[in-house]
């Protein structure tokens, strides 16, 4: 009797009863070798089809034939690389099409922030960048927190419309569409890889029970994030899986942080004040004085600096400095995308300098947190 058996991707019982429940699997599928339940099975066969990549060219052919449908865009962004993360342009292309901005990664904020100034804060910026969007929701996908307000706010806003997700690479996407899956999808029909027209690209199509589908497209590849231009490991560094620890360093101007060998902040002139890092808790900080900076980076770049390794180094563009002015009256961040940012904590100013690998964008803006 195969009832009996266990799926071998979850552990749930399988039965062929209830789609709806743990362990479903259609009775035509129940010699399948291993026997898995028709969501591991779909989950397998979306994480084989995923991780599809595109630049911004191709992409923006894609978005192109979204304006042309009536549906719902879910854009995905990295709380934690907010700015490399946020799709410029994206209200001309998706047409008169409702957006819905879904913010990722909100577990890595230490304990304690205020999500609402958060998610105010999110706004404001989608709103300077020309954004109309019809809600943000705040969310973790990998560890399921506010997923159910993601489930209602797009049956809210579809309206038995498709739904078109799109994002950057390492947004989290595919986690979130894998528990879309899970969740959400239809698991009497089928899910289909298929090609958008005049292009080599796959969409994966997700159905839903009332015949609509979400459509997952290819992740955009912004060359302005560091982590498109690090090594495979260094990756695994720069990409935080647990809630960020801040560091606190108190300053004198004409002293000077390493993050590896990744990043410098100089702090050039301006009163003695704290500056707090929220980076993965992987990096490594070095403080000097700013006039033994170069040297120290001269001798140590590679190893005490690290990562990159020198090996990893040599691999990743050269460093270009970035001048900026942290303004009065309030408190700002430096952002580094795919690194995090830099709270500026004085509201008196500050002159700064920030080295970091060229085309990897770097500006001030105000403080997140
Ligand atoms: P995709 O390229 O957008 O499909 O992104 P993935 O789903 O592959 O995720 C990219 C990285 O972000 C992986 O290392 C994930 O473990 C991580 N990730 C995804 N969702 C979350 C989240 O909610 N919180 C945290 N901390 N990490 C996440």
């Amino acid at each position: 009797n195969r009832h009996a058996d266990i799926c071998t991707g979850c552990g749930a019982r399988l039965q062929t009863e209830s789609a709806d429940k743990p362990g479903y699997v259609p009775a035509a599928a129940l010699d399948r070798e291993p026997v898995i339940c028709q969501r591991c099975f779909r989950i397998r066969h979306y994480n084989e089809a995923a991780s599809v990549a595109v630049d911004q060219d191709d992409f923006l052919r894609l978005l192109a034939g979204i304006a042309q449908t009536d549906s719902l865009v879910v854009h995905i962004v990295d709380l934690f690389d907010f700015e490399g993360s946020l799709i410029s342009g994206l209200q001309r292309f998706v047409g008169a099409n409702p957006v819905l901005l879904v913010v990722n990664k909100v577990d890595l904020l230490p304990k304690g922030t205020n999500l609402n100034r958060l998610r105010n804060w999110v706004q404001q910026q989608a709103k300077q960048q020309g954004l109309r969007i019809v809600d943000v929701i705040m969310c973790s996908a990998m560890r399921g927190i506010g997923f159910e307000r993601v489930v209602q706010a797009l049956e809210q806003h579809r309206r038995h419309r498709d739904v078109y997700v799109v994002g950057a690479t390492n947004v989290g996407k595919s986690t979130l569409i894998n528990r879309l899956i899970r969740d959400y999808s239809d698991l009497d029909s089928e899910l289909t890889v298929s090609r958008y027209p005049g292009t080599t690209l796959d969409a994966i199509r997700i159905p839903l029970d009332d015949g609509k589908a979400v459509i997952d497209t290819p992740g955009i590849v912004y060359p302005n994030r560091l982590t498109e231009l690090v090594p495979r490991r260094v990756l695994q560094a720069l990409l935080p899986e647990k809630p960020i620890k801040p560091l606190v360093y108190q300053l004198n101007e004409r002293q000077t942080l390493f993050i590896g060998a990744l990043a410098r902040f100089d702090f050039v002139q301006g009163e003695r004040q704290s500056f707090t890092l929220y980076l993965s808790n992987a990096l490594k900080v070095h403080r000097t004085k700013l006039e033994r900076a170069d040297e120290l980076y001269a001798e140590h770049a590679g190893e005490m600096l690290a990562p990159p390794s020198k090996a990893e180094l040599e691999e990743m563009p050269a460093w270009t400095r970035h001048s900026l002015q942290a303004p009065k009256g309030k408190k700002s961040d430096v952002f580094i995308s795919g690194l995090g940012w830099i709270q500026v904590n004085g509201t008196s100013g500050a002159k700064l300098d920030v080295y970091a690998p060229k085309g990897v964008k770097v500006l001030i803006r105000d403080a997140l947190i």
